[in-house]
């Protein structure tokens, strides 16, 4: 039996990582749970299923509210950041699943590792934002750090029983977003409700935004640099609309391994929960004779120059992918209020890149300052953009 905790269990990964546990009732039991607390309601019916021991959310409130709701025995019940934080490193667990959404599972992430705890990471902003730290405790610890994420599942699966030494370079597919066929031309007018209409995967919305402006596959070749320990001129992005190849790796003797599925997250976070093994799932299966025709195209960096500034911020290395993704953050956060334009995320995280000098990241709590000061930042940008003020 394997104890879980799921950090961020409310979301599109965190749900469907439950359902999995529904699945597999003998192979999974679920110990702890975190997330914001928006939805209390969700979490008390999820506490009646799964019956973890401990529950952290990072709204205090909810937290009171979640413990009227629970009659006794009710699961321990922890609040704010430090509250998230404590859950991750002191409820026993054999697997954390990292699946909190931005910067906020910078530190639980890093307190399960700390905890020695093998870590199924989703919550790629925190291998952004501080790779070379997260890198370097789970190595210090010993702690397996395996991906979620279906592309990098997918690199790893074809990294198994290979050398190191031998990839030439890693392929990462990308599904193109909504926009892929759309001519420059019409960016100006790409509303909300286009955006968050992705053409293969159903997500949450600040990674649908992500996968719409690229910045997703951006984000993830630095998640690939620090999992893989690659340099950043070995990862190529591949646009594949179909989402079937889910990611390839090169070997240096010209051989290219694929991994290909349906394009349900069901299959990377099982793969991360039971590896090194494998379950027989009722899921659905690929069947190519129907998929037909699979392609694959050059990313287009004018179009989508949040690709280009996430290279740029992984050449730079140091301090600069931390305001990289901070400004991201800001500035999709404000798309997804309506404050911010498509076309001026970019720009948003540019000016930040450009405004910080970017140096070596020494530690965590250097990260947690600078991802803080990007963030005033990026809102100040944000809100000279509402006032006309940048073009
Ligand atoms: P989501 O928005 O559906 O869920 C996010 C979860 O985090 C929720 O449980 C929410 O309560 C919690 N949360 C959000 N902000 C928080 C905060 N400030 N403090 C504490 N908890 C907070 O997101 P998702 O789509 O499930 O994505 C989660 C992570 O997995 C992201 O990093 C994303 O990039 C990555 N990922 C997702 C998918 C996918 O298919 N959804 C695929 C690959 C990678
Ligand atoms: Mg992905």
């Amino acid at each position: 039996m394997k104890r879980l905790t799921i950090l961020g269990a409310t979301g599109s990964i965190g749900l469907r990582a439950l359902e999995l546990v529904s699945t597999f009732p003998d192979e999974f039991t679920v110990t702890g749970l975190a997330a914001r607390g928006s939805n209390v309601e969700l979490i008390a019916d999820l506490c009646r299923k799964y019956a973890p021991e401990a529950v952290a959310l990072l709204d205090p409130a909810a937290r009171d509210r979640l413990a009227r709701l629970l009659p006794a025995p009710a699961p321990a019940l922890l609040a704010g950041p430090e509250g998230l934080v404590a859950l991750a490193r002191d409820v026993e667990a054999d697997v954390v699943l990292s699946a909190l959404v931005g910067g906020a599972g910078l530190l639980p992430t890093m307190a399960a590792i700390q905890a020695g705890r093998t870590l199924a990471l989703a919550n790629k902003e925190t291998l952004v934002m501080a790779g070379s730290v997260m890198t370097a405790a789970a190595r210090a610890r010993g702690v397996a750090l395996l991906p979620v994420d279906s592309e990098h599942s997918a690199v790893f699966q074809c990294l198994v029983g290979h050398n190191r030494g031998d990839v030439h370079r890693i392929l990462l597919t990308a599904s193109g977003g909504p926009f892929r066929e759309w001519p420059r031309e019409k960016f100006s007018a790409i509303t909300l409700e286009d955006a968050l209409r992705h053409p293969t995967w159903k997500m949450g919305a600040k990674i649908t935004i992500d996968s719409a402006t690229l910045m997703n596959k951006g984000l993830e070749i630095i998640e690939a640099r620090w999992l893989f320990d690659v340099r950043p001129d070995q990862v190529q992005v591949i646009v594949h609309p179909q989402s079937i190849v889910h990611s390839m790796v090169e070997y240096v003797d010209g051989a290219v391994l694929a991994q290909l599925g349906v394009a349900d997250m069901g299959i990377p976070i099982l793969y991360a929960l039971t590896y090194p093994e494998r379950r027989p799932t009722p899921a659905a299966r690929l069947d190519l004779t129907r998929v037909g025709t699979l392609a694959f195209f050059e990313p287009d960096v004018e179009r989508f120059p949040c690709l280009a500034l996430a290279r740029a911020a992984l050449e730079q290395g140091g301090t600069a992918p931390v305001v990289l993704n901070a400004a991201n953050e800001v500035a999709v956060a404000a798309f997804l209020d309506r404050r911010l334009r498509f076309v001026q995320i970019p720009d948003v995280i540019a000016r930040a890149l450009d405004a910080h000098p970017a140096r070596a990241l020494a530690s965590i709590e250097e990260c947690v300052a600078v991802d803080g000061e990007t963030r005033r930042r990026a809102g100040e940008l944000v809100a000279r953009h509402a006032g006309g003020a940048l073009s």
